[in-house]
């Protein structure tokens, strides 16, 4: 529980999963341990914001051991373990999902537009602009393990979707997808496109999740409206995390295979880790909360 009496904390860190806090191959985060302990021990919250559902980060983050909020489907959920928080946030409700065995459940904001909806959307898609749409709510589990190349147990947890609905289109071009694009913003949606799937969603991205739950901490510790915020640090590898990179006091480009000489250009200050995953993820934090605590004793 965030106890008002106490001082605020250094920081917030906000990291993306796969690929960030999570080897891209073997989604471990053994390398990352040094870090995330020393959060642990200093009060830093972990903040977890990914494209991955309730269901699967809620598994992840007790895994983890963390505490604090997470945000799910790229901004669509922020969800507040009531374990930590045992009063409900402002704006939140108790989450209709049933949570883990042994957990007290979690408070939930919805920034994203419910998945009735989506569903019902992709379906009139298909249906006026003719095209053939497969979406995850009209496949079985081990169609969805099968395409995603996740054990059956993990696709079912992906496929708890409350705010993103991951469609198949077999389209050639860029240009096959326009129709989708315009459809789904005469709806109020829009269609993003991941490596296997493209998504149906509402209009959010990590970066207002991100603002929402920093304005939240900081209103908890009367910080709100003042020249000094708590810093946040964001850490991601995709282009779905730029928007939370930019918003950051300390933006972290995790080392991948891609390379994005543009974002620079945007973000001045932004730092890029020599290695990629967990080992990135340690090195950048370590140095950002040390260098911090030398300059605060100085
Ligand atoms: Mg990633």
């Amino acid at each position: 529980m965030v106890d008002r009496n106490s001082s605020p904390p250094s920081h917030l860190v906000f990291t993306d999963l796969d690929g960030t806090l999570l080897d891209h191959r073997t989604y471990g985060w053994k390398e990352a341990l040094a870090a995330l302990e020393y959060c642990r021990k200093n009060s830093v919250p972990v903040i977890l914001v990914s494209s991955k559902t309730r269901a699967e980060m809620d598994v992840l983050r007790r895994e983890l051991n963390l505490s604090a909020p997470f945000v799910s489907e790229n901004g669509g959920g922020v969800f507040f373990p009531r374990e930590t928080f045992r009063d409900a946030p402002t704006g939140s409700s108790p989450s209709e999902n049933k949570g883990l065995e042994g957990s007290e459940g979690l408070w939930q904001w919805s920034l994203g537009i419910p998945y009735a909806r989506l569903i019902r959307a992709l379906s009139d898609m298909r249906k006026s602009l003719g095209l053939s749409l497969k979406g995850f709510s009209e496949m079985d589990v081990a169609e969805i393990s099968r395409l995603t190349g996740l054990h059956e147990t993990s696709a079912h947890l992906a496929a708890m979707r409350e705010y993103d609905e991951p469609f198949i289109f077999e389209g050639e071009t860029p240009d096959d997808l326009k129709p989708l694009h315009e459809s789904a913003a005469e709806k109020g949606l829009m269609v993003v496109s991941g490596g296997r799937f493209h998504h149906l969603m509402g209009n959010h991205h990590k970066g207002n999740a991100m603002a929402r739950v920093a304005s939240w901490y900081n209103a908890q510790y009367h910080l709100e409206g003042h020249s000094d915020p708590i810093p946040t640090i964001a850490l991601g590898d995709s282009p779905n995390d730029f928007p939370m990179l930019l918003r950051a006091d300390f933006p972290v480009l995790i080392l991948s295979e891609r390379n994005f000489p543009d974002l620079e250009k945007k973000i001045p200050n932004l730092k890029k880790t020599p290695y990629p995953g967990p080992k990135g993820w340690n090195a950048a934090i370590l140095n950002i909360l040390r260098t911090s605590k030398e300059k605060a004793h100085a």
